[in-house]
């Protein structure tokens, strides 16, 4: 397998390492390419973001890691951006990067955000405050702020498709397997295809011990191969050791669900790697 990964944090957001430590653990591994891709500066200034005075800063290191390991590895400058409806200072095209991974990660008012990454009692919190415990009403609004993400902006990479699943262990809140949650996932499924939109197969869930599948689940992903949506394969990496996550064992669901190939950046293009 082509070693790759797009969706890595360092602690430049919310990562526990130096970008530095990821590139050494990367190309001793033998990975080829890799994409850093901290937390974009929004108007909440989260602990877990690039702070806005710190994007200049972040450019800087990755171009001088870009340059020194360049006869070792290919290394690529992203940023993960949090879809937020209506808030102008949060551009996707502000900075000169090589790629975007649009992401929802919560929803917000006036005052402060509703998470959805988040703990589980945080989570009650989004579905019982937010949403007066409608969750319908929430997986509907999650998958309706993808869809208007890739509309307005065109990220790459849509971030963790179905993070929304991130508390539902047990199907306590939702099943997957029902009908109104399947339609919701191929509204987004059938928006973005053909639209050169890549999925971001994430393992970072797995690894983290939340989940038993990665972002899509299997069987969404048996639907976006049949839609022929291209996929990258990433681990959400926030420690070094956590670069190549659960590669294995999501290629093979990728090689089940019917993708024989996943998108790489090799000489600053996006290009199709056999899985
Ligand atoms: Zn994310
Ligand atoms: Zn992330």
């Amino acid at each position: 397998m082509i070693l790759t990964n797009y969706h890595m944090h360092t602690n430049f957001s919310d990562g526990k390492a130096d970008p530095e430590e990821y590139v050494k653990a990367a190309i001793a591994k033998g990975f080829v390419s890799i994409g850093f891709s901290e937390h974009g500066p929004t108007k909440f200034r989260k602990h877990w973001e690039l702070l806005p005075e710190k994007t200049g800063e972040y450019f800087a290191e990755i171009a001088r890691l870009k340059d020194k390991y360049s006869s070792d590895i290919e290394i690529y400058c992203g940023l993960e951006l949090d879809f937020l409806p209506g808030i102008k200072n949060n551009d996707f095209y502000e900075h000169d990067i090589d790629y975007r991974i649009g992401s929802v990660h919560y929803f917000f008012d006036e005052e402060d955000i509703y998470g959805v990454d988040c703990n589980f009692e945080e989570f009650r919190k989004t579905i019982f405050d937010y949403f007066s415990g409608d969750v319908k009403k929430m997986v509907g609004e999650f998958y309706s702020r993808v869809i208007r993400m890739v509309e307005k902006f065109r990220p790459e990479i849509i971030g963790h498709f179905d993070l929304i699943k991130i508390n539902n262990f047990n199907r306590q809140f939702f099943d997957e397997e029902e009908a109104w949650y399947r339609e919701e996932v191929m509204k987004v499924l059938e928006y973005i295809s053909g639209k050169g939109t890549m999925l971001d197969v994430n393992t970072g869930g797995i690894t983290r011990g939340y989940l038993t599948e990665p972002y899509p689940s299997a069987w969404a992903l048996k639907e976006a191969a049949r839609l022929k949506i291209p996929v990258t394969l990433n681990s959400d990496a926030h420690r070094p050791e956590h670069i190549d996550g659960n590669f294995s064992p999501v290629t093979r669901i990728l090689k089940d669900a019917g993708y024989k190939e996943k998108m790489i950046l090799k000489k600053g293009i996006w290009q199709a790697a056999e899985l």
